[in-house]
């Protein structure tokens, strides 16, 4: 059964209709000009920050550094709140799925990963996916909106409120629901915002941006002074089958993709992650193994290998554990450092490509389009 939201988020759902403006997501910049409009001094904007950031206040009593009337004041206009969380699916493996519930009645899904060394936290950057590979549930559903960057660091916020993540162990995968690179300056802006020193902290080698291939978008990335680790969803090695699994494939080819990440400025010891969701029959075979080590040639490369995540809306088949680790030992003789990516979460649909905002892991499918037949 779902964890009901009291047990995990430790306050109620507020069912805010006050029309208040939501703070969370503000830049520095943002709070400096409502300083000013407040006729307050500039520096009572970084009192604001670091109280919203840094000290991850909910309440604004809790802004001691700011006089009463002022509290007052910003408490009558501005929330501080961050996504409303429906449900947390919490796995045998450790790993939470959490289901929140946004602005217009969309619902987006984070996923906590626990490991070892580190606490990973997967999230979201739009409400369904445009890019629709053939793959991914969360492409079957309609592409509603963009996240604004504080529905995502606001993502980041609550389940650091849920789970306490020591930074030293926080690492940060923009690998959930949508396609950041499509969703370019309100991911830049939540980018800002995670990594800044005077707020949330979080090391910019915390994090990793994962993309299917927009080949302008990663052009425009590789020009900032603020770049996450970069992932690329290569996912086949002709043309032909990456058509098939990733439309977008049509016009940004494997060649015009990888002679992005050949331009890609990379710090020293710095590498790509290129992800290889392995299909039956399709991408699995000796000679794409091969192909792959060609394609990589030069590349400052590791590959994860994800066997498919399978779900009655991707009619599609994983491999055989044989196949996946035949695939591995091919790259890793060709000296491709290559590692498979185990499922996390997968009995409660909170695996890669299983984010569809689903009630549980069977349950509410109805806003999904009929089931396709199977290839
Ligand atoms: N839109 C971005 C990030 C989200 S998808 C992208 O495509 O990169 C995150 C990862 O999940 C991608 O590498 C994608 O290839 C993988 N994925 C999608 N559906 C999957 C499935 N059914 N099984 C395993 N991995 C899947
Ligand atoms: Fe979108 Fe990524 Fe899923 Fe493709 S794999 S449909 S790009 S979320």
């Amino acid at each position: 059964m779902p964890v009901p939201i009291s047990e995990w988020y430790g306050f109620e759902v507020k069912a805010e209709t006050s029309g208040k403006e939501d703070l969370v997501g503000a830049s520095l910049g943002d709070l400096e000009a409502l300083a000013s409009e407040l006729g307050e001094p500039r520096f009572r904007a970084r009192q604001i920050y670091a109280g919203l950031y840094r000290r991850r206040l909910r309440e604004w009593e809790g802004f001691a550094d700011l006089a009463k009337p002022l509290r007052e004041k910003l408490s009558s206009r501005f929330l501080l709140a961050y996504p409303d969380a429906v449900h947390v699916f919490q796995s045998s493996d450790g790993t939470r799925r959490y289901l929140f519930e946004i602005n217009g009645g969309h619902r987006i899904e984070s996923v906590f990963i626990p490991e070892e060394k580190r606490d990973t936290f997967c999230i979201s950057t739009q409400v369904g996916c445009a890019v629709e590979c053939l793959f991914c549930v969360t492409g079957k559903l309609p592409m509603r909106r963009n996240l604004s960057a504080g529905e995502i660091v606001g993502q980041v916020l609550a389940l650091q409120a849920d789970r306490q993540t020591e930074l030293k162990r926080l690492n940060i995968v923009i690998m959930g629901m949508g396609e950041p690179l499509l969703n370019y300056d309100n991911v830049m802006k939540a980018l800002r915002l995670m990594t800044d020193p005077l707020g949330m902290s979080i090391s910019t080698r915390r994090i990793t941006l994962s993309t299917s291939g927009i080949v302008p978008g990663l052009e425009r990335l590789a020009q900032e002074d603020l770049i996450p680790n970069l992932a690329i969803s290569l996912n086949a090695t002709t043309d032909a089958v990456r058509d098939v699994l990733i439309p977008i494939n049509r016009k940004w080819n494997i060649a015009t993709l990888l002679e992005a990440c050949r331009r890609f400025p990379l710090e020293p010891r710095r590498h790509i992650t290129f992800e290889y969701v392995l299909i039956k029959g399709l991408n699995d075979t000796p000679e794409d193994a091969l192909r792959l080590v060609r394609l990589l040639k030069g590349l400052k490369k590791k590959v994860n290998l994800i066997p498919l995540n399978a779900d009655p809306w991707v009619p599609l088949e994983t491999p055989g554990e044989e196949r996946v680790l035949a695939f591995q030992k091919i790259l890793v003789e060709h000296h491709l450092t290559a590692y498979i990516r185990r499922p996390r979460g997968d009995d409660v649909s909170a695996a890669c490509g299983l984010l569809a905002g689903r009630d549980y892991p069977q349950g509410d499918t109805s806003h999904l389009p009929p089931k396709p037949a199977r290839l």
